[in-house]
């Protein structure tokens, strides 16, 4: 299996190994992939109901660096599902309650807070500092910025979307998979800031992209490449269904022409399957 990322991989100190112990026994993980994990960065967009618990996961899982992006303050309605934010922070910065949470939890995590929300002016520079994306983003504006300068500068994002009981996730590989805007040209037109939403609803994408990050980023099994995953946690309904490149989509047609003879992105493609 080759290893895309140019780095050299860092050594796991005795405190490490004995954190990670049980996770390094997962088949085809093991010590090599916890150092591949210690050397990742990843980028989370939004830190709430679905971003908190993805950034809470890999945090526990021990990817080595995190950039978190999200503005504004802790409010009471976030309390059912943003696990990352406490009541003693209600009314304080969002990304101060998180990245404290995050050092509790892991203090030899790295984390760079960015009190913003992702928009086309700020998306490039935060996807360029990272090896992978998670969007989490509830907003088509944030996730089309972000989709965009994924596919530009060739990185790969882990797309989640939920609304009341479903869920649905994909991971996008530039020049390889469907990209969201080859998914939805558009934003859908019913598409709302708020929506119902139970925090185990949330938390269970944000697990699935937090298990597709760790893939992604150690090579371990068959990522959602190609496929979207949809859950209907209602009825407890869960399929995957392929899905295709659009021949006209913008963003992807901008990629191929301007990225041909760029590098590869710094993570496995080699386990990847063409949609
Ligand atoms: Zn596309």
């Amino acid at each position: 299996m080759s290893d895309l990322n140019p780095m050299p991989l860092p050594d796991l100190t005795d405190e490490e190994r004995a954190t990670y112990e049980w996770q390094m026994w997962v088949p085809g993980f093991g010590e090599l992939g916890q150092r591949k994990l210690k050397r990742a960065s990843v980028l989370v967009s939004r830190i709430g109901g679905v971003g908190g618990l993805v950034a809470y996961q890999l945090a526990a899982a021990g990817v080595g660096r995190l950039v978190l992006a999200h503005a504004g303050n802790v409010k009471p309605s976030d309390l059912n599902r943003q696990l990352l934010m406490t009541h003693d922070q209600v009314g304080k910065p969002r990304i101060d309650s998180a990245v404290r949470r995050l050092r509790e939890l892991n203090p030899r995590l790295q984390i760079r807070g960015v009190a913003e929300n992702v928009h086309p002016g700020n998306a490039r520079a935060l996807v360029e500092d990272v090896d992978l994306v998670v969007d989490c983003a509830p907003l088509f504006e944030e996730r089309f910025a972000m989709n965009d300068a994924a596919v530009q500068l060739r990185k790969p994002m882990v797309e989640c979307a939920m609304y009341d009981m479903e869920a649905q996730i994909t991971t996008i590989v530039p020049g390889q998979t469907p990209c969201l805007r080859c998914l939805h040209p558009e934003a859908p037109r019913t598409w709302t800031r708020q929506f119902p939403v139970f925090g185990a609803v949330s938390g269970v994408v944000a697990c699935l992209a937090a298990v597709e990050a760790i893939k992604m980023l150690t090579g371990i099994g068959q990522p959602l490449t190609g496929r979207i995953l949809k859950c209907d946690l209602r009825n407890m309904n869960f399929f995957s269904l392929q899905i295709s490149r659009r021949a006209d989509c913008p963003t992807c047609m901008v990629q191929s022409q301007e990225s041909s003879d760029s590098p590869p992105s710094n993570c496995h493609s080699d386990s990847i399957s063409d949609a």
